[in-house]
């Protein structure tokens, strides 16, 4: 089969681990028969600097025109001036703008020989693996008003919380659907017992249900659901919530794994274009060391194999290999313990490749 992938290398590390995913990814096409054809392009930080802006118009109309697109990341301390017209970041918001991306999946599944580094016991972390899926483009981010005022000598701010019941149902729908290829166990994260805009949530999803009897839907609280991830992570199968306790909960489930390098997320809209990249950000303090884990950029390149180019067996391949090789005690930096072997980025990703069947 013949794809188009477009990558989007960015700053600090990105560059570092992006490179890496690459060539998993060309290993991939010549094992299993396919052709890849890679076109790089600009965002972030380096696109402000060569473009003046943080998403130039081509790299857009290029992602547009991609089957998919990998991401590394954007940021760092170079453009962190407050006063600066734009900003890295800006770059993120507006790619998921362009392209239409309304839904973030985040798999969380810690590495048996990895659970020493989750700041929770091994017992509390055997057995988890779960998705959230976050909204993207709606809720307190991007609801109006959003403002400051001046009334009676005293300043204040609102941010509103708005939800349309079609965007509702699309985030739920890609939930309901993404649970029955796995555990089939919903859980719909609200705040219904507080806000209006999660009781239209809540009542869509219970309406939702009737097309899909073979799930368990489960209402979870909000507050409740903080607290099971650290009390009970492994009862999570899939998660589906708006966009601001989406943002929280998912760095919450991050660090149940141990290290921001291993994690991988897509974002997806109403086709099967897609964009991937690893939850990490630019980690300046580490950029340009050629020690970065790149295994979450690796990951994402499997999940757009999985999303993107529909090649299941490609994308379980790597999540093999990944697993294979952690296994036997691969490291890099970030995972390893004293005393243990480390390996630099190039060499990670190599005994992934090496282990691709
Ligand atoms: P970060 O994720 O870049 O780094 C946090 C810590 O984790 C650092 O100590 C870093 O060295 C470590 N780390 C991250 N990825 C790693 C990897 N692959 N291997 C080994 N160690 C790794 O978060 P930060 O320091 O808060 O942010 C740095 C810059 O990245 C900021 O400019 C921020 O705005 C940006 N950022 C970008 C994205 C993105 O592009 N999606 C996401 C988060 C932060």
């Amino acid at each position: 089969m013949n794809f188009h992938i477009v990558t989007l290398p960015g700053d600090g590390i990105g560059p570092d681990v992006t490179n890496e995913a690459v060539r998993v990814l060309k290993h991939i096409a010549e094992k299993f028969g396919h052709q890849f054809r890679f076109e790089q392009q600009l965002i972030g930080g380096i696109a402000i600097d060569e473009t003046g802006s943080a998403l130039p118009d081509e790299t857009l109309r290029a992602c547009l025109n991609a089957d998919a697109v990998l991401l590394g990341a954007v940021g760092g301390p170079k453009w962190d001036d407050p006063r600066a017209k734009t900003r890295p970041e800006d770059g993120l918001l507006a790619i998921r703008k362009g392209m239409g991306l309304f839904a973030n999946l985040r798999p969380v599944k810690p590495h048996p020989a990895l659970a020493f580094a989750s700041p929770l016991r091994e017992e509390k972390i055997r057995g988890v693996d779960f998705i959230v899926v976050r909204e993207l483009t709606g809720g307190l981010y991007f609801g109006k008003p959003k403002e400051r005022r001046q009334e009676n000598g005293h300043v204040s701010a609102v941010d509103t919380m708005e939800y349309h019941d079609y965007e509702i149902r699309r985030i739920v729908d890609l939930g309901f659907k993404l649970t029955q290829t796995r555990q089939k166990k919903l859980a719909s994260v609200d705040k219904a017992n507080v806000l209006a805009s999660s009781r239209l949530w809540r009542e869509i999803a219970t309406e939702m249900h009737a097309d899909y009897p073979d799930v368990k839907l489960d209402h979870v609280l909000v507050d409740t659901a903080a607290m099971r991830l650290v009390t009970a992570p492994a009862s999570f199968d899939v998660i589906v919530t708006e966009n601001t306790f989406g943002d929280i909960l998912t760095d919450e489930a991050a660090v149940l794994v141990g290290s921001m390098g291993l994690l991988p997320s897509a974002s997806l809209g109403a086709g099967t274009r897609g964009l991937y990249e690893p939850i990490h950000g630019s980690a300046p303090d580490i950029a340009g060391k050629g020690i970065a884990n790149p295994l979450g950029s690796i990951l994402s390149a499997a999940m757009l194999l999985r999303h993107s180019l529909k090649l299941e067996n490609e994308a379980n391949a790597i999540e093999r290999a990944v697993d294979e090789m952690l296994s036997e005690g691969c490291r890099s930096a970030d995972i390893a313990r004293e005393g243990e072997q480390v390996l630099n980025t190039s060499e990670m990703a190599d005994e992934v490749i090496g282990r691709i069947r």
